[in-house]
């Protein structure tokens, strides 16, 4: 909580104003925070001690009130009190359909009572069945306290106008930022509009909010920042865009630079876990929220990947005595960074990666991340969205939004960068389309792999 522009609680005691004296909940998260920022700076070593004797607790609880780890724990050779890494690192994986198809047994029969009232989750994915899991009061507090953090990593003017552009809203307007920052600061207003909005609409919204922050998924900052770049649309107010939920490429950062001159920052969530890492107050990358979660990225060995490495996401939540989370594969895909040069001892993940539907198989069965980026294939054609289906091994459907069909030569240059790009000779078909259709909660996928092993 250092920083020049620290705001002052608020006070719960009448005639007191500064230095604040706040009321329960605020003074609770307050507390958090106090410990946040110190546990942040700790180095990497004191960090996972301090995970551990927290995941002890954790396990036992597990072990004693939740049937379905009982038996995964006995497999291994559990004795209480004496959990190493090495052991935990043997603790098969949590799959999602271990969710779907068990989530009677991984229901605790013993949620301790102070832990308050359970808040259930329901997830619908991107593709599949969706799962159901549950948390406590104090699992979300730690959701809210996150929240907090971010806020105050990014040292947000929180009498600012914020604007969420979001799925799970209604149309409106809320005196507050919400519970995360309501409980221990007096913030500006939040107003919300449902993405379900046109662009258009959504332009006409935002020239009358005027707001100070702007919160949404990467693919739909991306279609305003075009908007506003293409019709000279300011937005003079606008300080910074906040992304969630899509992974975000280099030329979002951009396209924001460009339209309002504004950073971006992102964070990377799941809404059966919370917060798993959020970006950097310096650099692009992020950082693991380790005081709520152990997070692994994990080779195809199920080994740590190093520096450098994409693996996959596996996540123990470490506050969650209701239905614990122990080694949950997320399916997303990270690349593991350097420790970071700010100082921070919480692990860095250099890019959130998305998932493995995302990844491009070639027919010789490899897989691996496929980057076209618009400057690539931006000047061949008035091309405004590229969204690439591979359905069967060598055959990719180019779903493309464009102000008029290609032409056969536009085309056959389109398909050679394609060919280039995903480093290999696809067929390539073509399909016109007003706008790309979004998957389950309206996410945007650059590429979907639709291949019966995904
Ligand atoms: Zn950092």
């Amino acid at each position: 909580m250092t920083g020049k522009n620290l705001p002052i609680p608020k006070s719960a005691v009448s005639g007191i104003s500064w230095p604040a004296l706040p009321g329960p909940a605020g003074a609770a998260m307050l507390a958090m925070q106090f410990q946040l920022e110190q546990s942040q700076w700790w180095p990497p070593e004191r960090l996972v001690q301090e995970q551990f004797r927290q995941l002890e607790i954790l396990l036992l609880h597990a072990y004693r009130a939740v049937p379905f780890y009982q038996k995964r724990f006995r497999d291994i050779g559990y004795a209480p009190g004496a959990v190493s890494p090495e052991w935990f690192a043997r603790l098969p994986i949590l799959r999602r359909e271990d969710i779907q198809s068990r989530r009677a047994d991984l229901l605790s029969r013993g949620v301790p009572p102070d832990h308050g009232r359970l808040i259930w989750h329901h997830t619908s994915g991107s593709t599949g069945r969706p799962i159901e899991t549950v948390t406590t009061q104090i699992g979300q507090f730690f959701w809210y306290a996150l929240t907090l953090r971010d806020h105050l990593w990014h040292r947000r003017d929180l009498s600012g106008k914020l604007a969420a552009i979001r799925t799970t809203v209604q149309d409106g307007m809320a005196q507050g930022w919400g519970p995360s920052t309501d409980a221990a600061f007096r913030t500006g207003p939040c107003v919300t509009l449902n993405i379900r909005a046109d662009i258009d609409r959504q332009m006409k919204w935002l020239q009358e909010q005027r707001p100070d922050y702007l919160l949404s998924h990467p693919s739909n900052i991306q279609a305003l920042a075009q908007h506003c770049i293409a019709a000279r649309i300011a937005l003079p107010e606008l300080q910074e865009v906040r992304t969630f939920g899509e992974t975000v490429a280099p030329e979002l950062r951009a396209a924001c630079r460009t339209a309002w001159d504004v950073p971006v920052t992102d964070s990377y969530s799941a809404e059966e876990v919370g917060y798993i890492a959020l970006q950097c107050p310096e650099h692009e990358h992020y950082h693991v929220q380790s005081e709520n979660l152990l997070v692994e990225i994990l080779n195809d060995r199920d080994q740590p990947c190093a520096p450098g490495e994409i693996g996959r996401v596996a996540i123990t939540t470490l506050h969650n005595f209701a239905m614990p989370l122990i080694r949950y594969e997320i399916l997303d895909y990270a690349e593991v960074g350097e420790p970071c040069p700010c100082g921070r001892g919480l692990p860095v993940l250099k890019r959130v990666m998305g998932r493995r539907r995302n990844l491009v198989m070639l027919p010789n069965g490899t897989r691996h991340w496929p980057s076209f980026p618009e400057e690539r294939w931006g000047h061949i054609a008035p091309i405004r969205q590229i969204q690439l289906v591979q359905g069967e091994p060598d055959h990719i459907l180019a779903r493309l939004v464009a102000d008029r069909p290609l032409s056969p030569e536009e085309q056959q240059q389109l398909i050679a960068v394609l060919r280039d790009c995903l480093g290999y000779p696809f067929r390539i078909g073509f399909q016109y389309l007003d706008q790309i259709p979004r998957g389950a909660n309206f996410k945007y996928e650059d590429f979907v792999s639709e291949l019966p092993e995904n």
